[in-house]
């Protein structure tokens, strides 16, 4: 049994990188099916106003906490998370267990050379890792179904999703009945960092809770007013509950029912 906590109206398995690939290692053997989700700053703030989105984080077998801020803020309100959980490094870890479990991998997301690309470095990687299929991460709506057929034909049990946060939630959420994997993951722009297009922030950055920052600092046009307004709202709603945690309060304004693990 994984220990939760509720987080600012997010449920956070206090597991850490070995546990998460134990969970993933325990369904793949268990023939159980079920998602991971890895949750930052912005993904819980963009959480409180899509509802569909939170719908499939809430239903998520594991949920991680993927930035230093969320780790700090679990330890300062009594709900400590073991340490940071990132979707880059889940995808490493993934990869080795699905291949210890000889069980066959899919690829889906960013643009096509990207994805070949990162299929080459998992392989060399993980020598025994089964890629049973690639795509690109760039369709209409209606080529969509055809998509999920291609996964589900593939006889693939893990599904790595890489299109950015919600596209790759709402196609595992539309396909999901479809797609026949047991283990599925969205992990936004890691395919980009796996074959070197995009910079990780460096391992200080990280540590001082600065990452996004760095992404900032690499497509400001873009990303500056997004985590402009995710941060504050997240200081903010921090505050509120540091407050209501050192108040003895126990519940903040903000929270409201998760449910339980579906896997
Ligand atoms: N991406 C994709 N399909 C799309 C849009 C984006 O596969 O329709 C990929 C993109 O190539 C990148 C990743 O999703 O590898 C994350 O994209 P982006 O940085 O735009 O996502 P965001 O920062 O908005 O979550």
């Amino acid at each position: 049994m994984t220990t939760s906590h509720n987080i600012l109206s997010c449920r956070f398995d206090a597991v850490d990188e070995a546990g998460a690939a134990n969970w993933a290692r325990e369904i793949l053997r268990s023939g159980r099916r079920g998602t991971i989700s890895t949750v930052n700053v912005a993904i819980l703030m963009m959480m409180r106003s899509d509802a569909r989105l939170k719908r499939y984080i809430d239903d998520s077998g594991l949920i991680v906490a993927d930035g230093q801020p969320l780790i700090w803020l679990s330890k300062l309100i009594g709900k400590p998370l073991p340490e940071r959980v990132a979707g880059v490094e889940l995808v490493h870890e993934l990869v080795s267990v699905a291949s210890e479990e000889k069980s066959g991998i899919y690829l889906m997301g960013a643009k096509q050379d990207i994805v070949e690309d990162v299929a080459k470095k998992l392989t060399e990687q993980s020598p025994d890792a089964q890629i049973v299929g690639i795509q690109d991460g760039y369709f209409t709506q209606d080529e969509s179904a055809a998509r999920a057929q291609a996964i589900r034909e593939s006889g693939a049990k893990l599904l790595i999703v890489a299109m950015g946060v919600p596209r790759q939630e709402q196609f595992l959420q539309d396909h999901w009945e479809d797609l026949n994997v047991q283990l599925a993951i969205g992990v936004g722009g890691s395919f980009d960092v796996i074959a070197g297009r995009t910079k990780r922030a460096p391992q200080w950055m990280q540590t001082v809770g600065l990452e996004w920052f760095f992404r900032m600092s690499q497509e400001p046009k873009r990303l500056a007013k997004r985590y402009f307004i995710t941060n504050t709202q997240f200081i903010w709603l921090s505050g509120w509950t540091l407050l209501g945690h050192l108040l003895g309060l126990g519940r903040t304004p903000v929270q409201s029912d998760t449910r339980q693990p579906l896997a």
